[in-house]
């Protein structure tokens, strides 16, 4: 289990040589991986404070020792994986001694969880979705997120294709969600228990709903009746929830060669479940049985198109569109994964996955926040607004001092550097 670690340590060494070749000529970068190196010092000094107090956050599975474990460390840039912890005393040690950056456990029960993924013997998963804020591609977000270039170091306000300090296209987005990008967010977690509890018959009470610790929404589904399916039954779930292959015929009626919309299905009853129930009713379109049901039907669909001046097929790709929910399908496919553990803190923000015990009202600035209020110095890079337990902070470009969780957000966004009087004060 420990020699992971010693891995770290190697690394770090590795790193520290190259920065020494690279002294003569490109003193920049050496100043760079120094700030880099006092970054990670500090936040892993924070989050050690925050496992020390609140390691009582952290739900752990049931029958701990049948997960697989990884871990990523601020003091290199692997993952380890394939450990496993007998109970949660031993999980506790594990995460004091070395404060991990992110921590992560299986959705999977094996009977072996440390020997590698074929010999693992797996027994079952638990059902995850994963809501990520980029894949909702929000007008707001391309406005207010950051583009940090790669090769000039250059912070660019909003998503951009190209560096406006030096051209280059090597650019990484850095995403400061909104209040706006949280509802939209919400939004699609309601519509996915929707899905969940309406069409699967889900029971509330196995759904549990986490803040993913950044810009999503994590649901686990631990309910036994799903636990035995096997990846490509996962795809199959994804798929639904994506409206996938949903056509006008889906809904019993096709446009004939000289488009006249005629009658398909047998069977109306399914009219009034489902996907089909759905889109029936956001086109406000009635279902009717009995004599005259397909005629009765079809002239509603004529009249829409005349009114709408649009195709029906149009029309139902548009509102399957609007109703299906902007899951990861990979996520919920891969049986084989592993996933922040719930109470852990997430490196890209500092904030922690944590229980939505009310989605409408969750803030995550408020209720995935546990760092102090205390105020340290940092450089900020760029101008940023942000609203911290419902109090807005301007920080400028240049140093400011803020609370320790305005701190320990910037710099993991790689907004900020901490100032290197708050590494030297510790030390003492
Ligand atoms: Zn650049
Ligand atoms: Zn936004």
């Amino acid at each position: 289990m420990f020699s992971s670690s010693n891995n770290g340590k190697s690394d770090l060494k590795g790193i520290a040589n190259v920065s020494k070749e690279k002294e003569t000529i490109l003193e920049d970068d050496v100043g760079d991986s120094q700030y880099f190196r006092n970054n990670q010092k500090w936040l892993k000094k924070t989050y050690k404070k925050y496992y020390f107090n609140f390691f009582a956050n952290i739900t752990l599975p049931k029958k701990i020792h049948l997960h697989e474990f990884g871990f990523r460390h601020f003091d290199d840039d692997k993952m380890h994986r394939h450990l496993s912890f007998k109970n949660s005393g031993e999980l506790y040690a594990f995460v004091l001694k070395f404060a991990p950056s992110d921590i992560y456990c299986s959705s999977s029960f094996y009977n072996r969880p440390t020997e590698p993924m074929d010999k693992k013997e797996w027994i079952g998963s638990e059902l995850i979705f994963d809501i990520d804020g980029k894949d909702l591609h929000l007008e707001c977000a391309i406005a207010h997120n950051f583009t940090k270039c790669n090769v000039c170091k250059f912070i660019n306000k909003g998503v951009l294709e190209k560096c406006t300090n030096c051209n280059s296209s090597k650019l990484h987005t850095i995403d400061i969600p909104c209040k706006n990008c949280m509802n939209s967010l919400k939004k699609e977690v309601t519509k996915l228990l929707s899905f969940l509890m309406g069409d699967f018959g889900i029971e509330r009470s196995g759904i549990f709903v986490y803040f993913s610790g950044n810009n999503g929404f994590h649901l686990h589904i631990v309910d036994g009746n799903y636990y035995p399916l096997l990846s490509n039954e996962r795809s199959e779930i994804a798929s639904y929830l994506l409206g996938k292959g949903f056509k006008m015929e889906t809904l019993g009626v096709k446009k004939t060669d000289d488009n006249k919309i005629v009658p398909l299905l047998k069977n109306r009853q399914l009219l009034e479940a489902g996907w089909r129930d759905r889109i029936l009713k956001k086109l406000k379109i009635s279902f009717y049985s009995g004599k005259n049901s397909d005629s009765a039907f079809i002239s509603q669909i004529e009249k829409l198109e005349n009114a709408m001046k649009c195709d029906f097929q149009q029309m139902v790709s548009k509102t399957v569109d609007d109703l299906s929910v902007k899951i990861d399908p990979m996520v919920t496919m891969d049986i084989h994964r592993i996933f922040r553990l719930a109470g852990s803190l997430n490196s890209k923000s500092g904030l922690a996955k944590i229980l939505c015990n009310d989605l409408d009202s969750f803030d995550p600035f408020s209720e995935a926040c546990f760092f102090d209020k205390s105020k340290v110095e940092i450089t900020c890079f760029a101008p940023v607004s942000l609203v911290f337990k419902g109090k807005r902070y301007a920080v400028n470009e240049g140093k400011n001092h803020v609370p320790e969780y305005v701190a320990v957000y910037l710099i993991s966004k790689g907004l900020a550097n901490i100032n290197s009087k708050d590494i030297q004060d510790e030390r003492r």
